[in-house]
Formats: structure tokens, sequence, C-alpha cells
């Protein structure tokens, strides 16, 4: 079986609910997914030697939590935009999977 992809994303405020077609629901917590956020920035960058390097390290806000727009980019993934600006982060559907179980 293919893997799962949203049928539907919803902001309702302090989650992102994602319908997913397997009928399976996702409550994620809009602070939790920014400070899953999967850009290199927010992640760091690895050298060859695996010693990560953090880029500006920009204080998150409460600005940082809000959610302004998300988008489906390609069949893959969700890019999401934050009130302060960010829209770095590509969020596949896998990483949104696992924050769902995380959730749980
Ligand atoms: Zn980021």
């Amino acid at each position: 079986m293919a893997s799962p992809v949203p049928t539907n994303v919803v902001d309702v405020g302090k989650e992102l609910v994602i319908v997913w077609d397997d009928g399976r629901e996702d409550y994620l917590p809009l602070e939790k997914l920014r400070r899953e956020c999967p850009c290199a920035m927010c992640r760091g960058e690895r050298d060859l030697l695996g010693k990560v390097y953090r880029g500006p390290n920009r204080p998150l806000t409460e600005r940082s939590f809000q959610l302004v727009s998300h988008r489906p980019v390609g069949a893959y993934a969700l890019q999401i935009r934050w009130a302060d600006g960010h829209d770095d982060g590509i969020y596949s559907y896998e990483t949104l999977r696992r924050i769902g179980d995380e959730t749980r």
C-alpha cells in the first residue's frame, strides 16, 4: 500500500489537524511542530565528522508558534509558514506521521 497522504489539513488555532487517507486523524500541537522544524537552520548542519553547527540562534517567540499558512509541496510534504516569517520547514508526510505518533 502507498504511504498515507493527507486528505484534509486544518489549522484550528493551537493545533494542526491532519486527516489521512487511511482514516487516521492527527492533532499536532503547533508548538511541537515548530520545535520539530526540519529545516537546516533549525536542525543544524553536520560537517564531515558529524559535528553539528547550529545556524543563527534566533529565539522562538509566541509568534513562532502561530501558523500563517500551509501548502502541499509535491506529493510528499507540507510547507508551513509561521507568524515570525520562518517558512523554510518542509515537513514530509513521514515526519508528520512520526510527530503524530509522538503526540498520541
Ligand atoms: Zn526551521
